[in-house]
């Protein structure tokens, strides 16, 4: 069904959400400074369960991700065995000053979204500001898995490895140079483990990013291991009001911690091997080896260039040993 049809005739300012204003009232006095964000209009699409909000002209973005959001999604609800609530609002701010406005507290500028499940509302960064080769609905479906991980766990909260990893598996995010940035920090015996992933929103650009791949892999391993049903059980037992320790070792048979430690030993022996086929490293190799073959190259035809010389001189001396001979029995004559 097409979206005109079903957008609605309403319009909805920054202005008149003031529900945020008290969300935000905490905040304001530190974001005076930044002053207040465009207040131009932003249209509601109501396409169930998901309300846009979205103040750009081309409606064909709302479209277009509808439509990959239809898609993913309900694999992403199959998958953890919980299903979105009946109204989820997708805000897509256009300039940096609007999503920091929609987001409470401080949200690193790394991040490409918010999820905020006790509202029921997610905001995205659109590709406008946030440019990092991240599909839109990628970067949406991620946010939508936070709020289906804190649905299946009843709103408890799993470790924040879990939930960035889960986030990214799901929602099929797999950013360019996580290979690498694990491949280097296990070289350097730097990966910083999953306890460690819990202060991530205070982390640099280059921290984060090993956060993330860190989780991810984690998440990827741990779903390699005990598969879709552990991970459920997990989420159900957590939902339950147990520990996640307690649902870990009750849903998997092993140890939180020692699954832990043996995940970290094992991503740093198979990512410091990976150094080897990382992208710059074969790049520098293939220079190296380059390098070395032109020196021999050029070692081999000096070689043969000076033998060539050596042998010319060779056949010149006998000439004229016996040229002068010529001359001198003429002289004689
Ligand atoms: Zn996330």
């Amino acid at each position: 069904m097409s979206i005109q049809l079903k957008r609605e005739a309403n319009k909805v300012t920054l202005r008149l959400r003031l529900d945020f204003a008290f969300l935000l009232a905490g905040l304001l006095c530190c974001r005076s400074s930044l002053g207040a964000p465009d207040r131009g209009t932003y249209h509601s699409y109501n396409l169930p369960p998901y309300v846009y909000l979205y103040a750009g002209n081309d409606a064909n973005v709302i479209e277009d991700l509808d439509r990959e959001l239809r898609n993913i999604v309900p694999e992403m609800e199959l998958l953890l065995g919980t299903r979105l609530p009946d109204k989820i609002q997708i805000e897509l701010p256009l300039t940096k000053s609007d999503f920091m406005w929609l987001t409470p507290g401080s949200v690193p500028d790394w991040a490409g979204g918010v999820a905020i499940p006790t509202e029921g509302r997610i905001v995205v960064k659109t590709p406008l500001f946030f440019d990092q080769n991240v599909p839109l609905s990628i970067l949406t479906a991620h946010e939508l898995a936070h709020i289906l991980i804190d649905a299946a766990s009843g709103g408890h909260g799993m470790p924040r490895w879990f939930n960035e990893g889960f986030a990214q598996v799901l929602s099929g995010e797999s950013r360019i140079g996580y290979s690498s940035r694990l491949a280097r920090a296990a070289l350097a015996d730097r990966l910083m483990g999953l306890p460690r992933v819990d202060g991530v929103l205070g982390f640099s650009v280059a921290e984060a990013e090993l956060a993330y791949a860190e989780s991810h892999a984690a998440a990827q391993s741990l779903l390699d291991r005990y598969g879709w049903e552990v991970v459920r059980n997990m989420l159900f037992m957590v939902g339950s009001g147990s520990q996640f320790d307690r649902a870990f070792l009750e849903s998997s048979g092993t140890e939180y911690e020692v699954w832990q430690s043996e995940w970290l030993e094992s991503a740093q022996q198979r990512y410091k091997h990976y150094a080897f086929l990382d992208t710059d490293t074969i790049i520098w190799v293939f220079i190296m080896l380059l390098s070395s073959v032109t020196v021999v190259v050029v070692w081999f035809r000096k070689r043969r260039q000076f033998k060539k010389w050596q042998d010319e001189e060779a056949e010149e001396l006998p000439n004229d040993r016996s040229h002068k001979h010529e001359e001198k029995s003429h002289d004689e004559n």
